[in-house]
């Protein structure tokens, strides 16, 4: 379903210089699959998994998402796309302070051009499967890292996207919070999800059913897991 040819990315710091980001990654992400990237700091698994999710173009080599090869697509149909195809999860939940844990899984609401039957419910199961039924008018900040960042998946889910995408998820949280959050991406897997993880944490890395390891730009490792 995504498939990366090599895909090269550079940024041009002055006239002078430039940091090649990826360096010419080949890689395809069969639907229903659960990867997880790893690699050192600064080895380009943000900048790929902006990429797989139509926040950044490559400078070099072709990407296709589904059947749509993303160097035909101007900003305006990438932006549709992402938005109808890709949930996109941070490492800092993103969570708006003001509004309540069930207007920020609605949020995706704002950005869609057409109507959305069913919304409001389709939330509203999404937070119930989490246990945070009982919390739906409060305020993130009244809730844990690791149930802030459970409300942040069901916002990247609210528009059925086949496509989940999650930088360092596991980042800001303690064992017990990482291991709840990465036990609700395991269980999104077995119902279907096609799932892209960038962590540092093996362990977590291991939860998925293959591991790409990057290094200085390049797939130094693909393995599946046991
Ligand atoms: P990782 O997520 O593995 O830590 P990144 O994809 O963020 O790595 O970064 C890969 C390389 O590209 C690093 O050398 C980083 O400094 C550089 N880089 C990333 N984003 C930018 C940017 N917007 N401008 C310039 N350099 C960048
Ligand atoms: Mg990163």
């Amino acid at each position: 379903m995504l498939v990366l040819e090599n895909i090269e990315r550079s940024y041009q710091l002055s006239s002078q210089h430039s940091v090649r980001a990826l360096a010419g990654v080949s890689l395809s992400i069969p639907q229903g699959e659960f990867a997880a990237i790893v690699g050192a700091s600064g080895s380009g698994k943000s900048t790929l998994l902006n990429i797989l999710g139509l926040l950044d173009k490559p400078t070099h080599g072709r990407y296709r998402f589904g059947e749509t090869w993303i160097e035909n697509l101007d900003d305006d149909a990438m932006s549709s796309l992402r938005n109808a195809q890709i949930g996109f999860v941070f490492q800092s939940f993103h969570l708006m302070p003001r509004l309540s844990v069930l207007e920020n899984v609605l949020l995706p609401l704002r950005y869609a051009r057409t109507e959305v039957a069913g919304a409001t419910e389709h939330a509203k199961s999404l937070l119930e499967r989490i246990g945070l039924s009982s919390r739906i008018s409060h305020k993130p900040s009244e809730l844990s890292g690791g149930q802030q960042q459970r409300v942040a998946i069901c916002r990247a889910l609210l528009m059925r996207p086949p496509v989940l995408l999650a930088d360092e998820p596991t980042g800001n949280l303690d064992s017990k919070s990482a291991a709840d959050v990465s036990n609700m991406l395991k269980e999104l897997h077995q119902a279907g999800q096609t799932i892209v993880l960038v962590t540092h944490d093996h362990d977590i890395a291991q939860m998925a059913q293959r591991v790409i390891t990057l290094k200085d730009g390049l797939v130094a490792g693909d393995e599946r897991t046991a």
